[in-house]
């Protein structure tokens, strides 16, 4: 049996790695963090079947998943309206489920090398699921956990100036915080909180800011990233999957499911190679047209829909039509996640 080498241990390259252990695949991935550890992330997904979850063996990972109901958008601090949404949606930390999924590879036989850049060029073998790859300009995300905060609905949506905030519990009780910005606050800060809610503040969700200041911060939770495009199709996708192979705007909670999914998708494929059934040219070739077909009506949709949610003018469509009650929700949520 040949082995696969997974560059990246986030959701994507993890999934992939315990659905290969089940199949007595050898596996070796490499992760440059070390677990547990918080990432930028709004922590609910949505969209993920039993089946999927299943397939690749993580049940034991989602184990206390909180799952949500409801969500009520937010424009200028006020709630527009509630909704409830078509399936449930798990609500989970990534520093629990990465490092949970993490010790089930080790369990199951395979390798997880942590605190390793790896640098490795295209080869046979080599998945790369390292995650978003930054570029110059973009969106930034924010997050962090707050105890002691009482939300709306199981998810809160704050639309601010060319940025959004979700809000959602997660498997502990704590609340998520976590936001995409056109533009976040720079300057001298005296700690990561002050960037953070000077952030809230310039994009027009300083009433969030306050909220957030009354609540009980947990300081080791607090993360950012830069260099976020949505909208670009990635140059080169063969061999890659999850964010490496392209972002969905995480207004969708989607982003983490499609990044599992993309590895049950390729997982047979990858047994093939290992079983010496496949060759890796084939591989390549397979996995990308698989991943192009059953992911680009999502992003299609959610490309088209993300201005709804960032631009001041059509945020005011978006809330006319919500509070009219003639917003398609169902329909919407449908077409970003099926
Ligand atoms: C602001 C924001 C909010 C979001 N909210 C949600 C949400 O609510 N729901 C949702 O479903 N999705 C959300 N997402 C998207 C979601 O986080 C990603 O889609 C998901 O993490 C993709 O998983 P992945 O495995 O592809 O990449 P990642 O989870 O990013 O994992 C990549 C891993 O590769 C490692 N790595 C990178 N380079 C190397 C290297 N050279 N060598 C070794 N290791 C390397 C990294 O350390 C990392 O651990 C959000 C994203 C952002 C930015």
């Amino acid at each position: 049996m040949k082995k696969i080498t997974i560059i990246g241990g986030g959701l994507g390259g993890l999934a992939l790695a315990n659905g290969l252990r089940l199949a007595d695949v050898p596996v070796e991935v490499m992760e440059a963090g070390h677990y547990p550890r918080h990432r930028v992330c709004g922590e609910f997904m949505a969209g993920l079947t039993e089946q999927t979850i299943q397939d690749l063996g993580l049940k034991s990972c989602f184990v206390d998943a909180l799952r949500h109901s409801t969500t009520c958008f937010f424009s200028k601090g006020k709630a527009i309206r509630t909704y409830a949404l078509p399936s449930p949606v798990l609500g989970i930390s990534r520093h629990t489920l990465d490092l949970r999924m993490a010790n089930l590879v080790r369990e199951r036989g395979g390798i997880v090398r942590e605190g390793v850049r790896a640098d490795l060029s295209p080869g046979n073998g080599i998945i790369q699921t390292g995650g978003n790859k930054p570029k110059a300009g973009g969106f930034s995300g924010m997050k962090g956990h707050w105890g002691d905060l009482e939300t709306r609905a199981d998810l809160e949506m704050h639309m601010g100036e060319h940025s959004y905030v979700g809000l959602s519990a997660v498997e502990n009780g704590d609340i998520n915080v976590c936001g995409l910005f056109k533009q976040i606050a720079v300057g001298e800060f005296g700690s990561r909180l002050d960037r953070f809610l000077a952030t809230l503040e310039r994009n027009g969700l300083g009433y969030l800011a306050k909220r957030l200041s009354k609540a009980n911060l947990r300081e080791d939770s607090l993360c950012s990233v830069a260099g976020l495009h949505y909208n670009s199709i990635r140059g080169h996708f063969r061999g890659t999957l999850g964010d490496r192979h392209r972002l969905i705007p995480p207004f969708t909670g989607n982003g983490m499911t499609i990044a599992i999914e993309s590895a049950a998708s390729v997982l047979p494929l990858a047994v093939a190679y290992a079983e010496g059934r496949l060759a890796w040219e084939q591989f390549l070739e397979e996995s990308d047209t698989r991943l192009r077909e059953q992911f680009a009506h999502r992003y299609r949709t959610a490309n088209l829909l993300h201005p709804f949610l960032l631009s001041p003018s059509l945020q005011s469509i978006l809330t006319i039509l919500s509070r009219a009650r003639l917003l398609p929700f169902p329909a919407l949520y449908k077409l970003t996640h099926a």
